[in-house]
C-alpha cells in the first residue's frame, strides 16, 4: 500500500513530514525512539517530529514498547489496528548485546490466564535475550 492510501486509511492528512516518517518506519527493521528518530532527521523541528509521531500512534499507525532502560520505542502497526483501538497482542524482543528493541509482529503473545474479576486492557511481553546479528 502506498503511503499516502496508509495515512488516509488512519485518518491522517497526507503532510510532507508524515509522509517522510511513515516511508522511514517502513524501512526500520528494529523500533525506534524519539532521539533515535531526531538524530535520523536532522534539519527536521523536533516538535513536528514528536507530533508526527504522536499522531500516528493515536491513530494506529504506530505502538510503543518501553525498553530495558525505560525508553520509549516506536514501531509501525502491522495487525488490525485502526483509529480507535490497538491490537498489538505480539511479542517484543529487547537484545542485551546491541540494545535494540524488535517488534515481532508474526509473533503472538499466548493467551493469558487471569485470577477471577482481573480484567485486562492490554497485554505487553518483552522478551530479553540476544538477537539473530548477535549471534
Ligand atoms: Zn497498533
Ligand atoms: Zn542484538
Ligand atoms: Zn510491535
Amino acid at each position: 500500500m502506498k503511503a499516502q492510501d496508509i495515512l488516509a486509511r488512519h485518518k491522517l492528512q497526507p503532510t510532507a513530514m508524515r509522509m517522510l516518517v511513515l516511508s522511514y518506519l517502513q524501512k526500520q527493521e528494529k523500533a525506534i525512539s524519539l532521539s533515535g528518530l531526531y538524530d535520523d532527521f536532522e534539519n527536521a523541528d523536533r516538535t513536528t517530529l514528536y507530533r508526527t509521531l504522536k499522531s500516528f500512534e493515536e491513530n494506529g499507525l504506530v505502538h510503543s514498547i518501553t525498553d530495558k532502560k525505560g525508553t520509549v520505542q516506536y514501531a509501525l502497526c502491522h495487525a488490525d489496528c485502526d483509529v480507535h483501538e490497538h491490537n498489538d497482542a505480539h511479542i517484543h524482543f529487547y537484545c542485551t548485546s546491541c540494545e535494540n528493541t524488535y517488534c515481532l509482529p508474526k509473533f503472538n503473545i499466548p493467551s493469558l490466564e487471569l485470577p477471577k474479576n482481573f480484567q485486562k486492557s492490554e497485554v505487553k511481553l518483552l522478551v530479553e535475550g540476544v538477537c539473530d546479528q548477535c549471534q
